[in-house]
C-alpha cells in the first residue's frame, strides 16, 4: 500500500519541472537580498511561499519571524511549514529565502533578476539564486504540494524550513528560530539542509570545518613615498604578515581525509583601501584572513599563533600588529555515517538517481551546524552545480525534480 501510494507521488513529481520553473521565475524576480546586503529583506519571498502553499491547501504555517528594523516589513521572516504524515517523525527540509547580490552584472549573459533558459538546452535556467539556495526550497514545495495533490499521507510527517539571514550572519535567521523555538525538531527527525552537493548528487556533506576570520591591522606611520625614511610602511608589514600565513598553516598541518581540501586552509582575502595616490607611503593597513580549520585544533590556538606572528612582524618592520576576530565559529561534531538521516538519503539517491553516495566534509558552512551543534545530525545534499554567488548561477529543471523524488522516497520507510 505505502509502495504503491510512494509511486504515485514519484510519479506526479516526475512532470513537474515547469512547475519548477515557475517557482524559480517568482522567487528570483522577488530577489530577498538582507539589508547588509542592500536590500529590503525577504518578507516578498515569504508571502510568495505562503500564498502558494495555501493554494495547496497547506495550512499549518507558523511565522517565527525576527523583528529587524532595517527592512520595510521590519521583521525578517522564519517559517515553518508541516504536512502531517501517519507518524510524527518528520523530515524536515531546510532553504535560506535570502540570496547574495549579483555581483557585477556585466559579467551576467542574462539578467541576473530574470529567471533564464539556456537558449541550446531548456533544461539549463540561470538567475540569482536558482540555486543557491531557492531550489532548496522549490523541492520542499513540490513535495508538499504533490502529497496534497495526490490525496498520499505519508508515513513520515514533512516539516519546511524556510530562514531568512543565511548570508549574512543567521542571527535573524536559523538562530532565532533556534533560540524562540528550542526542541521543535525531536529526536529521531531527519534534519535535510540541501545547501551544498555536486553535480552527480554522490556527495553527503557531514562535516564542516571550524571558520575563524580574522581582521588584521597593521599601523605603521604614513610619510611622502619620497621619504620612506620619515615613516614606517604598513604594507610592507602587512605584506610580511600575509606571507607569515603560510607559515602559521605549517604549524597546523594534520590531514584529515574527509574533508576536501584535507587539511586546514589560512587565506589570506579581503584588503581595505590604503592611501589614494602612489607618492604617499600608507601608514594603516587592514587585511583580513580566511581560515579553515581542522575540527582536531582548537580556534584559540590559530588566533594565538596569528598573533604570535603579529608581534614578530612588529618587531622586525617597526610596525603594530593587531590581529581581531570577525568571525568565530568552531566546528561541531560530524552527523554519522550510520544516522538515520544518511541512511535513509542514501537509499533514497540510490533508487531514485541510481547513484551511490559517498560521505566528506568541506570548509564552507551552512545551516546545518546549528542543528549539529544541538546534537541533531543534519545532512547536506543537493544535486547541482556547486556555482553558488558566481554570475550565471545556473541549475537544472530535472535536478530539482530528482531533488524532490528523493525527499518524496525518504517520507516512506517501505
Ligand atoms: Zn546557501
Amino acid at each position: 500500500m505505502s509502495l504503491e501510494q510512494k509511486q504515485k507521488v514519484l510519479a506526479a513529481l516526475a512532470g513537474g519541472a515547469e512547475r519548477v520553473f515557475e517557482l524559480q521565475s517568482n522567487l528570483t524576480a522577488l530577489r530577498g537580498l538582507g539589508p547588509d546586503n542592500g536590500g529590503t529583506g525577504e518578507q516578498d519571498k515569504a508571502d510568495y511561499l505562503e500564498n502558494w502553499l495555501r493554494s495547496f491547501g497547506i495550512d499549518d504555517i507558523e511565522h517565527i519571524d525576527a523583528p529587524d528594523e532595517r527592512v520595510p516589513s521590519g521583521k525578517r521572516p522564519n517559517l515553518i511549514v508541516r504536512v502531517p504524515g501517519k507518524s510524527e517523525k518528520t523530515l524536515w527540509i531546510l532553504g535560506h529565502m535570502d540570496v547574495v547580490p549579483a555581483g557585477e552584472e556585466s559579467l551576467w549573459r542574462t539578467d541576473p533578476w530574470t529567471v533564464t533558459r539556456d537558449e541550446d538546452d531548456p533544461d539549463l535556467i540561470y538567475g540569482r539564486g536558482v540555486e543557491d539556495n531557492q531550489q532548496a526550497i522549490v523541492c520542499g514545495c513540490m513535495v508538499a504540494a504533490a502529497l496534497k495533490e495526490q490525496g498520499v499521507t505519508p508515513d513520515l510527517s514533512l516539516g519546511l524550513i524556510f530562514v531568512s539571514d543565511e548570508e549574512t550572519g543567521n542571527a535573524y535567521g536559523i538562530q532565532h528560530l533556534l533560540k524562540e523555538k528550542p526542541g521543535f525538531v525531536k529526536e529521531g527527525d531527519l534534519v535535510m539542509v540541501p545547501d551544498s552537493g555536486s553535480p552527480d548528487g554522490s556527495f553527503i556533506e557531514v562535516a564542516e570545518k571550524g571558520i575563524l576570520w580574522l581582521r588584521v591591522t597593521v599601523q605603521g606611520q604614513q610619510c611622502h613615498a619620497s621619504k620612506p625614511d620619515d615613516g614606517r610602511n604598513a604594507l610592507v608589514g602587512a605584506a610580511a604578515m600575509i606571507l607569515g600565513a603560510a607559515e602559521v598553516e605549517k604549524k597546523f598541518d594534520a590531514r584529515n581525509d574527509i574533508f576536501s581540501p584535507n587539511r586546514s586552509t589560512f587565506t589570506p582575502s579581503k584588503h581595505e583601501a590604503n592611501v589614494p595616490n602612489v607618492n604617499t607611503m600608507p601608514g594603516r593597513e587592514v587585511f583580513y584572513i580566511d581560515c579553515r580549520v581542522l575540527p582536531c585544533y582548537p580556534l584559540d590556538d590559530v588566533l594565538a599563533a596569528f598573533r604570535e606572528l603579529g608581534e614578530s612582524v612588529g618587531r622586525q618592520y617597526g610596525v603594530d600588529v593587531s590581529v581581531d576576530i570577525q568571525t568565530y565559529a568552531p566546528a561541531s561534531a560530524p552527523t554519522p555515517e550510520d544516522s538515520g538521516v544518511v541512511v535513509a538519503l542514501r537509499k533514497a539517491v540510490k533508487e531514485v538517481l541510481g547513484v551511490e553516495c559517498w560521505c566528506g566534509g568541506v570548509g564552507g558552512s551552512t545551516v546545518a551546524v546549528s542543528f549539529r551543534q544541538l546534537g541533531i545530525p543534519a545532512a547536506v545534499w543537493a544535486h547541482i552545480f556547486e556555482n553558488c554567488h558566481t554570475p550565471n548561477e545556473a541549475a537544472r529543471l530535472s535536478f530539482a525534480v530528482g531533488d524532490a523524488q528523493v525527499y518524496a522516497s525518504m517520507l516512506f520507510s517501505d
